[in-house]
């Protein structure tokens, strides 16, 4: 069977035979351990367009909100993806002209076009599992979550 990881049947089980995996007590222990520095990458877009049933989206900028949440319940640092969206545009888009230059100067067979790229995790596997052909057309960029892992882990660690 294909499955993406989107997470709708455990959301829709009707018997509850399909629960969520819980982290929350791995998360307090690490809020509460004083060696730690606990981030949160804040992927909130600013808008409230995700939470809660129609009547409840006001289409307002709640990244304040959620912030402040965050920093009260114990996290050290809410930090914003924004960034790391930009640097994850930046990099596909050096790749995409390396491989224009090297398929129109050199014919590399390897510099595959047309690039596509997504940060949908669920987008990617569904490729990979229903359309392997296409896998060399997508980007090798990491997405602005992975790329702000990596950038938190080395330059928070220092
Ligand atoms: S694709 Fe989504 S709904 Fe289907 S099995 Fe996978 S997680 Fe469940």
């Amino acid at each position: 069977m294909i499955c993406t990881n989107c997470g709708q049947c455990i959301d829709r089980c009707p018997t509850g035979a399909l629960v969520e995996k819980n982290y929350i007590e791995e998360v307090w222990t690490a809020i509460f351990d004083p060696t730690k520095h606990v981030i949160v990458p804040d992927c909130s877009c600013g808008k409230d367009r995700h939470r809660g049933g129609p009547e409840h989206r006001t289409g307002q900028a709640v990244t304040g909100k959620l912030v402040s949440a965050l920093r009260k319940l114990g996290f050290d640092s809410v930090l914003d993806t924004a960034f790391s969206a930009d640097l994850t545009i930046i990099e596909e888009g050096n790749e995409f002209l390396d491989r224009l230059r090297r398929k129109s100067l050199f014919e590399d067979p390897e510099a595959v076009l047309p690039m596509t790229t997504s940060c949908s995790p669920g987008w990617i596997k569904y490729l990979e599992q229903t359309f392997p052909e296409f896998i060399p057309n997508v980007s090798t960029c990491k997405s602005p979550q992975q790329m702000f892992g990596v950038l938190a882990k080395d330059l928070l660690c220092r």
